[in-house]
């Protein structure tokens, strides 16, 4: 039996029904429907072999290749089934993506519902497994990593409380060997770990994923280089992993049997192979070439308007590309404010190649190529950064109603101090009234107008579209009424 097991919360161990946009529901509090129901439809618990998820969170597979690389018996656990292995283990790493629901979406969603969100709930119920809790009292030792654990150092009783003995910060591929020896071998552990500059790993050091990723997402490249205030991954160099790497980690998914096709992640998926902010035409089309060839389907993590603005035809390419095999894709995008003054002085290389000023412009004409070529965006918009003024919130809901007749998700998130901002106050808004109404509700209307077909376009080649899909509208449905009964108008 292994004497390193991984795990994550029941709303990180969910393959969202095949969609990763699904999973942003864990960000929500419980709600209008039971909570069973909801986790169903929002995070159903991943399929597991004898405990084992055929599947699990990639920051989790690429820190169990590291061990395995550096000879460290690990095995990755559903958290249902720890039972039948915690015995063995001496030390359990635990996978965290919003640990205690401060990141923008569920720290919004808190906010206006005034409610502990599902993923926070889900991380607290993990941590009190009774499994966890008797194996700790033996000596179990507990080390968390992942995107979240910046949320830790909010919440120092809770770590104490729960016997979280080492909590690691970055890019862990060069130090997590190391840390997970000192474990094993009894060694004081440093409570709070952050991976230096110097040790953020290169090219070569980070290992390929051994075992299967949710929805088969696979990396192709880390950081960015527009270097928005309020980001964290901007911190990081930027490198962009070879053709060979990629189609290697998407060989494992695919052998797997249970996943047929890749979501390729990167923060800005357009400028794969660019040193800067401008697309590299051949080195893009390659790899959606490889990927098309090889996969059933394939989607996108992120990708920015400004790249796609900057190259139209490229962008059209590439579309064609993926329409050989699915009408439309998704992608995370960022939009953030539809205020020019306020893009200078947050982000003022997100227009890149545009200037900051053409803001407003560069997101119109990306958002409309991507209605025309078949991409949906789930885009982001800032609430209350530290120099938003009324000026600012005025042209942010001026640009939404430009873009009412894009087929599109589109969340405002309230401001939470990260990156070079993390110094500053997060954004409280007890009373929700005036332009930040306006805003909120201008977005409802937004969402409310095109959620339904995007219903029926996620779930159209399931057999069981009929009945998956009447149970999700009939969530909004519930929604709308209880907005409208709320006094907030959803059409
Ligand atoms: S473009 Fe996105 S990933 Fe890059 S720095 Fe800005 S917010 Fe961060």
């Amino acid at each position: 039996m292994a004497k390193v097991l991984l795990t994550a919360d029941r709303t990180l161990m969910s393959d969202y029904h095949r969609h990763e946009f699904v999973g942003f529901g864990t960000c929500a509090p419980p709600n209008v429907i039971p909570d069973w129901l909801y986790s169903w439809l929002f995070f159903p618990p991943i399929k597991t072999e004898n405990g084992i998820p055929v599947a699990a969170p990639y920051g989790l597979r690429k820190i169990e290749a590291q061990l395995i690389k550096e000879g460290i018996d690990v095995l990755t656990v559903d958290l249902d089934h720890l039972n039948k292995y915690i015995d063995d283990a001496k030390v359990l790493g635990i996978h965290v993506m919003d640990p205690f629901g401060l990141g923008p979406a569920s720290s919004t969603f808190a906010a206006v519902l005034k409610n502990e969100p599902f993923l926070a709930k889900h991380f607290r119920l993990l941590m009190e497994t009774p499994a966890i809790r008797r194996a700790k009292r033996r000596g179990l030792k507990i080390i968390v990593g992942g995107p979240g654990v910046w949320q830790f150092k909010y919440r120092l009783k809770f770590v104490e409380e729960h016997g979280i003995d080492c909590i690691i910060d970055g890019e862990a591929e060069k130090v997590v060997g190391k840390i997970f020896r000192m474990a094993l071998n009894d060694d004081e552990l440093p409570q709070y770990y952050e991976v230096s500059l110097e040790e953020t790993p290169g090219l070569d050091e980070i290992p390929d994923i051994v075992t299967p990723s949710i929805n088969g997402l696979i990396e192709i490249g880390r950081g960015c280089s527009r270097g928005c205030k309020f980001c964290s991954v901007t911190l990081r160099p930027l490198r962009w992993y070879p053709y060979e790497k990629i189609m290697r980690e998407i060989s494992v998914n695919m052998e797997s049997g249970y996943i047929a096709g890749a979501c390729l992640h990167a923060e800005d998926v357009m400028l794969y192979g660019s040193p800067n902010t401008i697309p590299k035409d051949e080195k893009l089309l390659k790899l959606h070439e490889l990927v098309v060839k090889k996969c059933e389907w394939m989607g996108w993590s992120h990708c920015s308007l400004a790249a796609v603005a900057a190259k139209p035809k490229l962008f059209a390419a590439i579309a064609e590309i993926i329409k050989q095999k699915q009408p439309w894709w998704g992608a995370e995008i960022g939009i953030e404010t539809g205020s020019p003054e306020l893009a200078k002085k947050i982000m003022p290389a997100k227009a890149h190649p545009f200037k900051p000023e053409q803001w407003p412009e560069v997101v119109r004409t990306g958002m409309g190529l991507m209605h025309d070529y078949g991409l949906v965006p789930a885009c982001t918009l800032i609430v209350g950064s530290p120099e938003e003024t009324e000026e600012d919130l005025i042209k942010t809901i001026e640009l939404v109603d430009d873009l009412k007749d894009v087929k599109s998700l589109i969340v405002p998130l309230y401001f939470v101090p990260m990156g070079r901002l993390k110094n500053e106050d997060w954004f409280k808004c007890e009373e929700i009234s005036g332009l930040y109404r306006e805003l909120l509700i201008k977005c409802l209307k937004h969402d409310i107008r095109w959620i339904y077909s995007l219903i029926d376009d996620s779930f159209a080649d399931r057999w069981y579209k009929p009945f998956i899909t009447l149970l999700y509208k009939l969530f909004v449905r519930i929604v709308e009424y209880k907005c409208e009964k709320a006094g907030v108008p959803t059409r």
